[in-house]
This record gives structure tokens, sequence and C-alpha cells, in this order.
């Protein structure tokens, strides 16, 4: 039987993590349970950084982004006598089970902490939208739309003075933000760590759509596959534009979470408290088809992700 459930946000935040921090508050209160946050992840956790959660304490934050428990990365915890000290400081403070908030890193954790009898699961937020056995996380649909509204605002620019922007987004290894991003945006041309760069036939494409009378050209890069700036030297002299670069960096991940991540954050949170308090663990929650589903924490990272070569096939075609 559970008594007192700790919660913490781990790795880079993301939009609806305190969605999903209340809602794990809320349902164990509900369930006359205890709920304890610990604040900076890993990092608090090994400090014994902990604070109360009361019904009071999480409201008025479910459309606020960022994480009240603050969130951190932590070196210590990658060692085994950092994960054994964690157990400890977790026995020592009564709490008998833990919701992680974060990406496929801090679910490595959370498994370390499984394999060491700690009750825990895993509740998917991270702004790369790079961990499996979701269909989305917390945090990504905000981040589209972020996204979205800068480039929109870049269109109008561009399109006025006959410029080609190249914008980088967020995703070292995945390519699904800048993916989404450049359908939604209409962008002639996504590029994304998964894929090799062809720079002839974007130099190609984009030549011959000016002669067509297009007057402006947009590329969307993931970070993972270059930098911006070192895109825009290659394609100097081989396109017909001066590239102009804007990286959106951190302004993706900041902003009040979407009604879908708010949603999202609400149904995997309370999935997550509810499968503690009956005593499952070593799992993770997720979203498949709309249905909310439990699978073990590995599936994160041992469940082949495939980019959605439709979808990148679409952003192809419908820009021609
Ligand atoms: P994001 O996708 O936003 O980067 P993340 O959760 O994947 O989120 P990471 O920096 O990879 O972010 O991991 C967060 C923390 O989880 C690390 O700083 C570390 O404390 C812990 N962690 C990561 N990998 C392991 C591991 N193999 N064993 C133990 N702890 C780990």
């Amino acid at each position: 039987m559970i008594h007192r459930i700790g919660v913490l946000t781990s790795g880079g935040d993301a939009p609806g993590m305190n969605a999903a921090i209340r809602a794990v508050t809320r349902t164990a209160i509900y369930h006359g349970i205890q709920a304890v946050g610990i604040r900076r992840g890993y990092e608090g956790l090994l400090a014994g950084d902990l604070v109360p959660l009361t019904r009071s304490s999480v409201g008025g934050i479910i459309l606020h982004g960022g994480t009240i428990l603050r969130t951190a990365r932590c070196d210590a915890f990658m060692r085994a006598e950092g994960v054994n000290a964690a157990v400890s400081i977790l026995k020592e403070n009564d709490i008998d089970a833990l919701a992680v908030i974060g990406g496929d890193g801090s679910f490595h954790g959370a498994k370390e902490l499984a394999d060491r009898g700690v009750n825990v699961v895993g509740i998917p937020a991270t702004i790369d939208n790079d961990v499996a056995g979701t269909d989305c996380t917390i945090g990504f649909d905000t981040a589209c739309n972020t996204a979205l509204e800068c480039i929109s605002k870049l269109r109008d620019t561009a399109s006025s003075h006959d410029r080609m922007f190249i914008v980088e987004v967020m995703g070292r290894h995945a390519g699904y933000l800048a993916l989404e991003t450049g359908l939604a945006c209409g962008a002639e041309f996504v590029l994304v760590p998964e894929l090799p760069v062809d720079l002839d036939a974007i130099s190609e494409k984009i030549h011959y759509a000016k002669q067509r009378g297009k007057t402006h050209s947009l590329i969307v890069l993931a970070e993972g596959v270059m930098h911006a700036s070192e895109l825009a030297d290659k394609l100097k002299g081989r396109c017909d534009y001066d590239p102009r670069i804007v990286v959106l960096g951190h302004l993706q991940r900041g902003g009040a979470p979407t009604c879908f991540d708010t949603v999202l954050s609400s149904r995997l949170g309370a999935a997550a408290a509810e499968a503690l308090i009956a005593g499952r663990s070593g799992l993770m929650v997720g979203r498949v088809h709309g249905r909310i589903v439990e699978s073990p924490l590995e599936t994160a990272w041992t469940k082949k992700m495939h980019l959605d070569e439709d979808m990148r096939h679409l952003v192809d075609m419908l820009s021609i």
C-alpha cells in the first residue's frame, strides 16, 4: 500500500509539465495519499530538496509553462553510487512511489531506480517527441505551435523582400519537431537528422520555384543536421538567394501549454498516479491512438521509432 508519492521533473523543461505535476498531486490526494515534490530532478533528489504538495499548492499552475519544481540534468545520477544514494533518500523521507516527468534519459534513471525496488512510473515530457511508447510527448504540440507562430511572422517579411530563410528548430537527434512544423508552415524543405541532405536537390528546387515567380523560400532545419549558418554558407552561390538564418532556440520551450498538451498532461499525470496507487511499477504511461496505455519503461528507448516518411513526402509534394 502506497502512502506518499514523490514527483519530479527532469531533463529539458516542456510546456505541460506543471499540468502533469498538478494531475499527479490531485490524483494522489483524491485517493487519500500524500504528494511531495522533488525540486531540480535527480539533482534535487540527491540533495533531499523536497517540498510538500497540497491541493492548493498546485492551484493556478495548469496553464503555466516551465515547471514549478524546476528541472536539471544530473551527472552523479548516471553512476551506481548516485542511484543507490537516491534510493536511501527516498526511504528516509518515506516516499514509497515516484512519478518521473521527463524524456528517455530521465526514464533510464527511473529504470535504475525500479531495478533497485523503487515503485516508479514515467510520464513522457519533452518537446522533441523522441520517446517510444506514446504517439506524443508532453510539450511537443506547444513547441510546434510556438515555432509555427514565429515562422508565420518570418513568411511575411520573406515574401515582402524576396528572401530565403533558414529556420533552425530544436532536435539534436530527432526531426519530429522540424517535420511537423515544416509541413504546417508550407516550407520548401525540411532537413532532419534521420535523413541525408541533398544540396543539389535543394538548390534546383529553389531555382525553379523562383523562375516560376515564387517570391520567397523557407527551409526548416533540425539543429542536429548542422548549424543554420553552415547550411547558409553551403547554399550561398548555389541558389538565387542570400539565405538569412533564424535560430528559434529556447523560445520553443517556453509559453503556456496548448489545449492538447494540457489535456495530455492531465490524463498522463492521473494515469501515472493511479498506476502507482494500484501497485504497478517500472512502467511508463503514454497515449497511443487516443487511449492511455502503460508499457515497460525501457519501451521508451528500445522500441524503434520511425520518422513518418509520408509526412516528408507531403512537404515535398505540397511545396512545388
Ligand atoms: P530531454 O529529451 O528534454 O533532453 P531527457 O530526460 O532525455 O529530456 P537527459 O538529459 O537525457 O534528458 O536526462 C535527464 C537526466 O536523467 C540526466 O541528467 C541524468 O541525471 C538522468 N539519466 C540519463 N540517463 C541516465 C542513465 N543511463 N542512468 C541513470 N540516469 C540517467
